[in-house]
């Protein structure tokens, strides 16, 4: 049995019916914690809770450019579970990749409303509880490598990601104050729902452009990788760790690899 390193903790997932988020709720809960997963793929969300088999875990059906589905996804998680100890917001969307030149702005406003401001309603609403409730709780956001440099991801994807960081910097300066700490996971590309829609790719065809430009070698990348980075954060293993975006990318963004 693993260690119970989230142990009477009670979380939010948003994003959590697949990929990376789906893997943090069973880390979460083999840790102990009741975990709400907010997402707007009702029945993935819905079987993933139900296949637990305990009352410790729900779903909420919660779109994040809601921010009345936000508030209620909070309100219900403190009723249901007493508690709000962890947030991690993860809901995200990318693509499409196109040129500067024929950027769509709509797109861009959707892309904005869930990747950036999606995260500010749930933060709002989940601190707001944990400052009520004297919670020393800890928030963590899904950022990406394209939180860090351009040209890895389509532009929309970059421009909101830099934001998430913005967003993770400026709420950690103010809910130090209350002891909340707040953090980022930067993972790199990895096969998931996300990544397979955005590029038209299997996940073996992601897992061999990942191996081709990764530095990392032996190693494949998998959404568990990152679920693991937010259980450190959500834990009490980094108890002093506050504003810091943890990369999960093999070394991606630390090398310049301009020679062969
Ligand atoms: P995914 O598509 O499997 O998961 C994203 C989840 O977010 C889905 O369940 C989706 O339904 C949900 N979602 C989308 N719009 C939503 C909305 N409006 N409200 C609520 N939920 C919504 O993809 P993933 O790879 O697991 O992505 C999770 C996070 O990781 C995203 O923020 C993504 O940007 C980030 N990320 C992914 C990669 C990658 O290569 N997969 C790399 C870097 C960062």
């Amino acid at each position: 049995m693993s260690k119970q390193r989230l142990q009477g903790k009670v979380a939010i997932v948003t994003g959590g019916a697949t990929g990376i988020g789906a893997e943090a709720v069973r880390i979460f809960v083999e840790n102990g914690a009741s975990v709400v997963i907010a997402d707007i793929k009702d029945e993935l969300g819905h079987s993933l809770a139900t296949s637990f088999g305990s009352e410790k875990v729900s779903y909420r059906h919660c779109d994040v450019r809601d921010e009345n589905e936000v508030e209620e996804t909070v309100a219900f998680t403190v009723e249901k579970y007493s508690s709000l100890d962890i947030l991690f917001s993860n809901a995200g969307i990318a693509g499409p990749y196109s040129s500067l030149l024929d950027l769509d702005l709509n797109e861009f406003d959707n892309t904005m409303a869930i990747n950036v401001r999606g995260v500010a309603a749930t933060i709002k609403h989940a601190a707001r509880v944990m400052v009520a409730k004297k919670i020393r709780g800890s928030i963590i956001c899904t950022a990406s490598v394209a939180s860090s440099v351009g040209g890895s991801a389509g532009h929309e994807y970059t421009v909101s990601k830099h934001g998430v960081l913005g967003l993770v910097r400026s709420a950690c300066g103010e809910f130090g104050a209350y002891g909340i700490r707040v953090n980022s996971v930067s993972p790199y590309a990895l096969a998931s729902p996300l990544t397979c829609d955005a590029l038209d790719w299997g996940p073996a065809e992601v897992d061999a452009a990942q191996h081709g430009s990764a530095n990392l070698e032996g190693i494949t990348l998998k959404a568990n990788h990152i679920a693991e980075a937010a259980l450190f954060l959500a834990s009490d293993e980094s108890l002093y760790i506050s504003g810091h975006n943890l990369v999960v990318d093999g070394g991606f963004t630390a090398v310049n690899r301009w020679l062969p």
